[in-house]
C-alpha cells in the first residue's frame, strides 16, 4: 500500500467496517481528520482512585489487576452473574457480567488489564457493567519484547481520548497507531521562518507525539505546536476571508435625501444616543462602498443595535433594494415584524410592506410571502434560517442584518455572501459582549463596532440571588413578590431550564463545566442524562404549581417553549406582549430581543442551570420600559460552587463586558460559542481561548505579517494546501447540517 496522507478516506487505512463507526461516531472520514481527534489528557497507571471518585455516568479507562473473581446466581431470574473485583492497590472497582461465565477464564485474579466503561451505581458502590478491556498479556504478545512492553505500559503515558460507548478509549488510540503507521511524510504548512521564530515541531513530529508521547513531557512540547498551528491556520483563514470579501464586488447603497431614511428619522421619537450615530455612520460609510460590508454591532440588550440597523435597512430601500433581518427564533422573528411596523408608523410601512418568511407557516402563506420577495415589493423582509434555502429568491437583496449571530458560525456568514446576485452586504447584531480574543477568533472576518451607552432615562434592573441551599423558605417570599407586582399591573418572567421533567431546553447554553467532562458531546443522549441530573424546574410543573398557588388564583399564567407549535408560540408571545397574560412560565426562548416594556420582573429558577451570559441576556427582558426591573436568581447550588460563583457574578454587575470576561475564565472547556452553535468538529480543538489568548495574538500578527507580504501566499503551497483542507472540513459539516 502507498503511504496515507492526510486526505485519505480512513477506509483505505483501518478497513471500511472501522471506518464506519468512526463516521458514526465523531463523522470523521479523513486521516487528517482522525489525527486531529487529539487526546483530552493522559492517564498513567494507579489512577484508580480517583476514577472511583467519578460520578456515576462517566466513561472512565483505567489500568488495574484483578483481586477477586466470582459467579453467582441470580435471584429472582435464571441466570448468572459473573463480578470480577479489580483494583490498583489503593481502591477498588466491581466489574458485572450477566451470563457471561467465560469471562472468569480471562479475568482472573492477579490478571492485569486495561478496562474501560461507564460506571453506574449499584447499592451506593461504583461498578462497571459489561466493560471492555484488553489483557495485558495480549498486548505484550503484540509487542516484540514482553519486557520492554510492560516497561513501557508502566512509564508511558496513555492517551485518553473524547470515547463513546461503542468506541473506547483504547480502541481509538490503536486506530490511530494504524494510521499513523501508514502515514507517510507529512508536508509542514507552517513557513520555516514561524517555525523557528516560536520553537514549533514539525508537524509530522508533533502530531507523533501528542498521540503517542514516551512521556508526559512529549504531549506537552507537542501540543504547544499543534496549538499554534491550530491558532495561525484560523487565523488566516479569516484573514483572507476578510480580504476575498473585501475584494468582491457590491452594489453601493446611499440614502436619499428626503427619501424613506429621512421621513423616518424626522418621525423618530427619541435622539440617537451618540455610540448609535457613530456606529450608524460606520454602517452608512460601510454600505457606500461598491464592496461588500461585514460588520458586527456589539452592544448590551436594550442599547439600541436594532434601530441602527433598521436606519441601514431604510437606506437600502432608498435605493429601490431589499433588506432582510434574520432572527434566530420563530418568536423574535414576529417580534421583530411587530416592532418594525410599529416603528415605522403606517405610511413607510404600507410603502416598505415588511414582509415575515418563516419554516413554520403555511405552505400558501409562504408562497405569498415569496412573490412580494421575488417581485421585490417587499422591501424588508423578516425571517428565520429558512429564509437561507433555495426556495427564497429576492428582486435585489442588498443588506442582511443577522440578529443575535452567536448561533452563526463563519460558514454561515459564507453562504449568507452567496445569496444575492452580487454579494450583499452583511450585519451582525450581538447583545453578547465579547472579550477582544474571542472576537479575534471567531469573528476575526468582521469589523467591529461597540455601543456602549444605553439610551437614557433607564430605570435600571436590580438583581438578587435566591440561596435556597441556606434559605430555603426564601421561594416563599420570591412568590410573594411576584404578586406584589402583579398588584401594581405589571408583568412577570419565570424561566426554567427544562420544558418537563424529562425534556432539558434545547437551548440551554449549559455552562461547559457541567457537561460530564468525558461523554462525547456528540453523543445527544447521554447529554440529555448529563443535563438532566440533578433534577431541574421545568415549564410544565412550575406552571402546575403557580397556577394552583392562592394568591395567584387571578392571575392569567401561560407557558412558552420550543417545543410549542409556531403559531401557539407567537399567539403566547403576543398576548404577553398585549398585556394579555400576566405570568409567562418560559424556557429560554425568550432569551434574546423580546421587548415588553410592561414587564418588570424575572425570576430565574435554577439559574445555576444557565450559563453567564445567557443569564445576563435574560436579564435583559425586564426593566426594558418605564418601570424598574428585577431579577431574582434562584438557585439551589451550595455557597462557594463554581455553578454559585456563576450565579453570584450575574448578580453582582449590569457590566456585560465584565461578565463575558467572567463567562470565558470560568469556562473550563473555553468553548465561547457554546455546545450548540459551534456544532462538532469545526470548533477549536486543542485552542482555549481565555488560557491561549497571547497565543491567538501572537498567531493573529503573524499571520497578517505573512498576508501583508504575500496576499496569495504564493510562496507557501503548502499553507495553501493546509486552508484548503480546512474548509473543505467545516464547508462538509455545514452542508451536513443544513
Ligand atoms: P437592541 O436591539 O440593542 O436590544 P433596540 O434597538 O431594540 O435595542 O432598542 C430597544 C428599545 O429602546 C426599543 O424600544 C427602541 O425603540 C428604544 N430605543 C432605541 N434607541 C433609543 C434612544 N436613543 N432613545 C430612546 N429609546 C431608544
Ligand atoms: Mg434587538
Amino acid at each position: 500500500m502507498t503511504a496515507a496522507d492526510f486526505d485519505h478516506g480512513l477506509g483505505q487505512v483501518l478497513g471500511s467496517a472501522v471506518a464506519g463507526r468512526v463516521k458514526k461516531a465523531f463523522g470523521y472520514e479523513t486521516v487528517g481528520e482522525l489525527l486531529a481527534h487529539f487526546p483530552r489528557r493522559y492517564a498513567s497507571h494507579g489512577e484508580l482512585t480517583e476514577l472511583v471518585l467519578l460520578p456515576e455516568g462517566d466513561e472512565i479507562t483505567i489500568i488495574a489487576e484483578v483481586t477477586r473473581a466470582r459467579e453467582r446466581r441470580m435471584q429472582a431470574r435464571r441466570g448468572t452473574i459473573q463480578e470480577v473485583v479489580i483494583s490498583d492497590g489503593v481502591g477498588n472497582l466491581t466489574l458485572t457480567f450477566f451470563n457471561q461465565p467465560w469471562r472468569l477464564k480471562e479475568l482472573r485474579p492477579g490478571v492485569r488489564a486495561i478496562f474501560a466503561g461507564k460506571v453506574s451505581k449499584y447499592n451506593m458502590t461504583p461498578q462497571l457493567t459489561h466493560p471492555d478491556y484488553k489483557l495485558f498479556d495480549e498486548l505484550m504478545a503484540e509487542g516484540s519484547d514482553a519486557g520492554e512492553v510492560a516497561r513501557e505500559w508502566v512509564e508511558r503515558p496513555i492517551p485518553i481520548y473524547p470515547a463513546t460507548k461503542n468506541l473506547p478509549s483504547w480502541k481509538i488510540a490503536g486506530m490511530i497507531e494504524t494510521v499513523l503507521e501508514a502515514l507517510g511524510p507529512v508536508e509542514d504548512p507552517m513557513p520555516g521562518t514561524l517555525r523557528q521564530a516560536h520553537s514549533l515541531l514539525q508537524i509530522d513530529q508533533a502530531l507523533r507525539m501528542i498521540h503517542q508521547p514516551a512521556e508526559e513531557k512529549d504531549a506537552h512540547i507537542a501540543r504547544h505546536t499543534l496549538r499554534f498551528h491550530e491558532a495561525f491556520l484560523l487565523q488566516t483563514a479569516l484573514l483572507q476571508r476578510r480580504q476575498a470579501a473585501r475584494g468582491l464586488p457590491a452594489t453601493a447603497r446611499e440614502a436619499v435625501a428626503g427619501g424613506l431614511l429621512d421621513r423616518f428619522d424626522r418621525a423618530l421619537g427619541f435622539t440617537l444616543t451618540e455610540d448609535q450615530q457613530a456606529v450608524g455612520e460606520q454602517v452608512m460609510h460601510d454600505i457606500s462602498q461598491p464592496h461588500p460590508m461585514s460588520r458586527l454591532i456589539q452592544g448590551e440588550v436594550g442599547s439600541g443595535k436594532t434601530v441602527v440597523a433598521l436606519r441601514a435597512m431604510l437606506a437600502v430601500a432608498d435605493t429601490g433594494g431589499q433588506a432582510a433581518l434574520l432572527a434566530p427564533t420563530e418568536v423574535l422573528a414576529g417580534q421583530h415584524l411587530r416592532s418594525i411596523v410599529a416603528i415605522l408608523g403606517p405610511d413607510l410601512s404600507a410603502e416598505l410592506m415588511p414582509t415575515l418568511f418563516t419554516g413554520q407557516m403555511t405552505a400558501k402563506d409562504r408562497r405569498s410571502a415569496s412573490l412580494r420577495i421575488v417581485s421585490g415589493q417587499a422591501r424588508i423582509v423578516i425571517g428565520t434560517h429558512a429564509l437561507l434555502g433555495d426556495a427564497v429568491s429576492f428582486f435585489d437583496l442588498g443588506l442582511i442584518v443577522v440578529d443575535e449571530q452567536h448561533r452563526f458560525g463563519v460558514d454561515q456568514r459564507e453562504a449568507l455572501r452567496l445569496k444575492g446576485a452580487t454579494p450583499p452586504h452583511v450585519l451582525i447584531l450581538t447583545a453578547t459582549p465579547i472579550p477582544r480574543t474571542v472576537a479575534m477568533t471567531v469573528f476575526g472576518d468582521l469589523d467591529v463596532s461597540t455601543i456602549r451607552q444605553l439610551p437614557a432615562g433607564r430605570p435600571g434592573i436590580e438583581s438578587f440571588v435566591v440561596p435556597l441551599a441556606e434559605k430555603p423558605q426564601w421561594i416563599v417570599r420570591t412568590w410573594q413578590r411576584v404578586v406584589e407586582e402583579l398588584a401594581l399591573g405589571r408583568q412577570v418572567f419565570v424561566v426554567c431550564p427544562a420544558i418537563s421533567a424529562s425534556e432539558p431546553d434545547p437551548d440551554l447554553d449549559i455552562a461547559a463545566e457541567e457537561l460530564i467532562e468525558s461523554t462525547s458531546a456528540t453523543d445527544p443522549a447521554a447529554r440529555t442524562t448529563s443535563l438532566l441530573t440533578p433534577a431541574m424546574a421545568d415549564v410544565e410543573e412550575t406552571l402546575a404549581r403557580l397556577r394552583a398557588m392562592p394568591a395567584l388564583a387571578n392571575a392569567r399564567i401561560e407557558p412558552l417553549h420550543g417545543k410549542m407549535p409556531s403559531d401557539e408560540k407567537d399567539l403566547v408571545m403576543r398576548s404577553f406582549a398585549d398585556g394579555q397574560i400576566d405570568v409567562l412560565v418560559a424556557t429560554t426562548v425568550i432569551e434574546v430581543g423580546v421587548d415588553v416594556p410592561n414587564a418588570s420582573t424575572m425570576v430565574v429558577l435554577d439559574a445555576d442551570r444557565f450559563g453567564v451570559s445567557q443569564l445576563h441576556q435574560l436579564r435583559g427582558r425586564v426593566g426594558r420600559g418605564r418601570v424598574p426591573g428585577i431579577c431574582l436568581f434562584v438557585t439551589h447550588a451550595e455557597p462557594g460552587s463554581l455553578a454559585r460563583e456563576r450565579v453570584e457574578a450575574v448578580a453582582s454587575t449590569l457590566d456585560g463586558f465584565e461578565l463575558a470576561q467572567i463567562d470565558l475564565e470560568l469556562r473550563r472547556e473555553g468553548d465561547v460559542l457554546g455546545t450548540t452553535q459551534s456544532g462538532g468538529r469545526s470548533s477549536l480543538k486543542l485552542l482555549r481561548v481565555a488560557r491561549d489568548a497571547d497565543l491567538i495574538m501572537t498567531a493573529r500578527a503573524a499571520a497578517e505579517q505573512l498576508l501583508e507580504v504575500d496576499p496569495e501566499l504564493a510562496r507557501y503551497p503548502a499553507l495553501v494546501r493546509a486552508l484548503a483542507r480546512r474548509l473543505d472540513e467545516s464547508e462538509r459539516e455545514f452542508l451536513a447540517k443544513t
